[in-house]
């Protein structure tokens, strides 16, 4: 079916709530089903920090090379979790930028960072664009949002979900587009870079009484030589084939591959590596780098887990490792180069 003929899938919206249309979707969990996920075994088995230096090296970024992106190819950087720096066309992004050391409405409680982040707010160079995913705690941090605001302040476009915009403007945030599903919005001084907020699985809240009063989405980034499409945090759905039908095929996708375990609890809001191979394939990534893991003692998989089962996914479909890979905390990679292997 051609894509400008084919219905797009739109969000509920009911009392001031929004909801999935997926059929995929399963609506939140009964109290019985959080004692279950407290009292449930955590395979985690997150190391000293000496092991985690070992299998999770956190590089200091080559900061020469953000203040020089190439003009011809994608530069990147895996900030640590879903945070994640993009350099295309003359435009530099970060997706969902988290540098506190708790993702929590306070610092001195909620799921803590065992690696840390690669450099602070300040040592980055340029920041144009920030696009945010959903107002969960570690995807949208307040003290990150006041740390990029005291640096670039009005320099930056934030780029939000139906529903944030308000939240930003507290923030102190000065240019704030908050955009619905399928709703595109020209950068600002750049009108040809199109940004697009697009359709994912998820659930958002920050407190207990503004669950799904916000709405939660993935982004594409279209620019004049590159494209860029940031999953944000989702289960599977059929959006990502209408995405890859709409805005594909992409140079470059942040796809999630982490926080799965028990699967009968996150299936709907969290894809697991096989998962997100499907995502790969089904919005058209030529390369795609996964995120969501190895940052924050969240979830009960095995912390290196989802690096290992995403390899073997993808020798599985005979997807070659440097098409989907993992990329270390802080390293500036330049999309189609070659990469360091870590240990799975
Ligand atoms: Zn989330
Ligand atoms: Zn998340």
């Amino acid at each position: 079916m051609d894509s400008t003929e084919e219905d797009l899938i739109r969000p509920i919206y009911k009392n001031g709530r929004y909801q999935n249309p997926f059929d995929t979707w399963m609506d939140t969990p009964g109290i019985r089903n959080l004692i279950k996920i407290i009292v449930d075994e955590d395979h985690s088995g997150i190391p000293s920090q000496k092991e985690l230096g070992k299998t999770l090296p956190v590089e200091t970024p080559d900061f020469q090379k953000l203040r020089n992106p190439s003009t011809s190819e994608m530069q990147i950087m895996w900030i640590g979790h879903a945070s994640v720096l993009v350099q295309m066309d003359g435009l530099t992004i970060l997706a969902d930028p988290v540098f506190s050391d708790r993702c929590s409405p306070v610092q001195f409680a909620g799921p803590k960072r065992y690696r840390p982040p690669p450099c602070k707010v300040e040592d980055i160079p340029h920041i144009d664009a920030v696009v945010i995913s959903h107002t969960h705690y570690d995807h949208l941090d307040y003290g990150t949002v006041q740390n990029l605001n005291s640096k670039f302040n009005d320099k930056i476009t934030w780029f939000v979900a139906a529903g944030t915009k308000e939240w930003m403007l507290n923030a102190g945030c000065k240019n704030v587009v908050e955009l619905s599903w399928w709703d595109e919005a020209e950068m600002p001084g750049r009108p040809d870079f199109k940004f697009v907020s697009v359709p994912c699985q998820h659930r958002c809240e920050r407190t207990l009484l503004d669950s799904m009063k916000a709405l939660w989405c993935s982004w594409v980034v279209q620019g004049p030589q590159h494209s860029f499409y940031f999953a944000g945090d989702t289960g599977y759905c059929t959006a990502f084939k209408q995405i890859g039908r709409k805005y594909g095929p992409f140079d470059f996708a942040a796809i999630p591959i982490g926080a799965y375990f028990p699967r009968w609890f996150m299936r709907p809001m969290h894809v697991d590596p096989e998962e997100a191979v499907k995502i790969f394939e089904d919005v058209r990534a030529k390369n795609a780098m996964g995120i969501h893991w190895g940052t924050f003692r969240m979830t009960k998989e095995f912390y290196l887990e989802p690096r290992t089962k995403l390899g073997e996914e993808l020798d599985k479909k005979n997807i070659s490792r440097d098409k989907f890979f993992t990329l270390r905390h802080g390293l500036v990679h330049t999309i189609g180069h070659s990469l360091p292997h870590d240990p799975a």
